[in-house]
């Protein structure tokens, strides 16, 4: 065997995942198989409202979306979906968050992005765990928004339709302002389409917030080059749900006292992890990296001693 056989082999569960990413990406963004292969594929729609991953309702090549954004919409209608929250806390408990490394198509751009050749970067490890904390800051936000509709489009309608009223763009799409799905498909090409049209920057700067969430989002994207995953890490609403429900579910990774080396004589695991996870910190039995770990399986396939596995149950 050759060294470039060898390196093949030592990336075939990579190479896999990437080819399941993109067929994931086409079909959930399906209406561009339905423009070049004049099919129907509508039926599609109703399964992608349970996917677990984010996907903007206002993305034009998918008419469907991820279960977090029809969760938070269902409160605003003034709806508990204990039947969605239901499917989601299933979802986690049997895949933890295998989607988010191999099916979510923002997973799949900021992958792309950081494929680009550079020297990875990791922050200090209080930096990353403080900024581990913003995503929960955000769902803890749309929690405080979004439970008084749920609470009272039946028992007191006019309270329900001013309070609605008063938290705007919250009111009719919770997630917008933190979805990076949402700014990747829907408002850069809107943004795009407009300056092209009236020939000047002026859209860009209608307003303070359009202009700093673009500003925001596009440097999340060059940093995701440098920094894998970093939306994922520190905004993702998805993120945030499904990683306080990760450390129940049957799949987890463990890894073996006896084969395993320690940072000292290797610690390559961690080098290659996408998500900064301190891999030798956690336990051997099962690890989760607190919710973390997207199942990329980087450190299993680089692992030079086998020593960690994938556990069910
Ligand atoms: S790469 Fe394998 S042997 Fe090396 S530290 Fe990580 S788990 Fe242990
Ligand atoms: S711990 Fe392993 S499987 Fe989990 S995200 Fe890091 S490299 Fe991927």
């Amino acid at each position: 065997m050759n060294l470039k056989d060898i390196h093949i082999k030592n990336h075939l569960v990579t190479i896999f995942r990437h080819i399941i990413q993109i067929i994931a990406f086409i079909l959930i963004n399906y209406l561009i198989l339905e423009f070049i292969f004049k099919i129907n594929l509508k039926a599609l729609e109703n399964f992608f409202r349970i996917l677990p991953i984010l996907n903007s309702p206002r993305n034009p090549l998918s008419k469907g979306a991820g279960i977090t954004e029809y969760i938070f919409f269902s409160f605003t209608e003034g709806i508990i979906p204990v039947f969605l929250i239901g499917i989601f806390i299933l979802i986690i408990l049997f895949t933890n968050r295998f989607f988010c490394g191999w099916i979510c198509p923002i997973g799949t751009i900021q992958d792309a992005c950081a494929a680009i050749p550079t020297n990875k970067k990791t922050l200090k490890i209080s930096t990353h765990n403080s900024l581990l904390k913003l995503k929960y800051i955000v769902i803890i936000i749309l929690v405080i928004l979004l439970i008084p509709l749920a609470l009272t489009k039946e028992t007191n309608i006019t309270y329900y339709l001013e309070f609605r009223a008063s938290i705007g763009d919250f009111g009719d799409k919770p997630l917008s302002y933190f979805s990076l799905s949402e700014y990747i498909f829907y408002f850069f090409p809107n943004i795009a389409i407009n300056v092209f049209q009236t020939a000047s920057l002026g859209p860009l700067f209608k307003n303070f917030l359009v202009f700093f969430l673009t500003i925001f989002y596009l440097i999340i994207i060059v940093l995701s080059v440098w920094y894998p995953r970093i939306y994922c890490r520190y905004i993702c609403p998805f993120a945030a749900l499904s990683s306080t429900i990760s450390s129940y579910s049957f799949l987890k990774l463990s890894r073996s006292p006896v084969r395993c080396l320690g940072r000292t004589e290797c610690g390559v695991c961690e080098k290659v992890c996408p998500k900064q996870i301190r891999i030798l910190d956690e336990p051997f039995e099962f690890f989760t990296g607190k919710g973390e770990c997207n199942y990329c399986l980087k450190c299993k396939e680089v692992c030079p001693h086998d020593a960690i596995n994938i556990k069910f149950g």
